[in-house]
């Protein structure tokens, strides 16, 4: 296809939208889809679109290509080009999704070049379940494309080849931060980063994204410059979101949690009122009590009651 005709598909499938269906498969699995600002979620409905019409899926050990698989794969992957643009993933070409993902006897949650990826579905689902385990398998394979499709090496510097002084920036931190990690490694420290970035080159960006996208504050926190460099290369600051989504939340709480006790003092201040002005009996007013009280009750029990992990 002419580069033209390419660009205008391109353009089409950018301002297409998910379906209800397909995001309650995002809420349902992806804690980072979760947190997304609404405005990027829109952005990211748009590449998933050109992603699945431009990227091949295939299954080893299940009988067919799922929707939940097409669907979370693109979501994830995507988040990770919602400023850079689709061209990021032109030479993408295929995804793989494995039951028992095997190299060299060795069971692996994934691998990557810049035409294929390879994902163990179970890992991908572990890894957009917890969103903050620094462990996200399918961002980690993601990144190896990005990385390499400038240069097609694994080297961490994923910036185009002629941005000289990026490249410089790039060198420069990793030569100031991977001794660090190998320190954390060695005196059993802890480092923001998982120590996997120490098994090439290659796996620091990769781990480096993991962190940005999972473990933003402490990443902002113990390693600015890393955090900044990936906050400039994906034009994103996580950071922000969670503040936004815990402001949410505790809004969301308040109102869960206050909302229906409003409401039941209204009601029992206007039983009060009718009883005052002769309305209601004394009887009558016990008997609206009853009610009442037992709602109280049952509000206050689901309140104590310990909820089970929150995702
Ligand atoms: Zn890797």
């Amino acid at each position: 296809m002419p580069p033209y005709c390419h660009n205008v598909k391109r353009e089409q499938f950018l301002k297409k939208r998910l379906t209800t269906e397909q995001r309650k498969i995002l809420t349902d699995h992806s804690a980072l889809y979760n947190r997304l600002p609404e405005d990027l979620k829109t952005k990211l409905e748009g590449l998933m679109h050109v992603f699945l019409h431009e990227v091949d899926f295939e299954v080893d050990g299940f009988s067919e290509v799922t929707e939940e698989m097409r669907i979370c794969v693109a979501a994830e992957a995507c988040v990770l080009i919602l400023t850079r643009g689709y061209d990021s993933y032109s030479q993408l070409r295929r995804v793989c999704i494995y039951k028992k993902l095997v190299r060299k006897n060795k069971k692996i949650a994934g691998s990557a070049n810049r035409y294929e990826v390879k994902l163990d579905w179970h890992s991908c689902l572990q890894g957009m379940r917890w969103g903050a385990d620094n462990h996200n398998v399918i961002l980690h394979e993601f990144a190896h494309v990005l990385d390499q499709a400038d240069d097609a090496e694994a080297q961490s510097i994923p910036v185009a080849v002629d941005s000289i002084a990026d490249r410089r920036k790039w060198k420069e931190v990793i030569a100031r931060e991977y001794p660090k990690i190998k320190a954390a490694q060695v005196y059993s420290l802890v480092h923001t980063i998982d120590k996997y970035a120490l098994t090439s080159n290659a796996e620091f960006f990769s781990c480096a994204t993991e962190s940005f996208f999972e473990r933003s504050k402490e990443l902002r926190q113990y390693n600015p410059e890393i955090y900044e460099l990936l906050q400039d290369y994906y034009g994103l600051d996580p950071l922000q979101w969670e503040e936004a989504k815990s402001q949410r939340d505790s809004q969301l709480t308040f109102i869960k949690t206050f909302g229906p006790l409003l409401f039941l003092l209204l009601v029992t201040a206007a039983i009060l009122i009718l009883g005052m002005y002769d309305y209601i009996s004394t009887g009558g007013i016990l008997c609206c009590f009853a009610p009442v009280l037992s709602i109280l009750l049952y509000i206050w029990w689901t309140l104590n009651v310990p909820t089970s992990d929150s995702r």
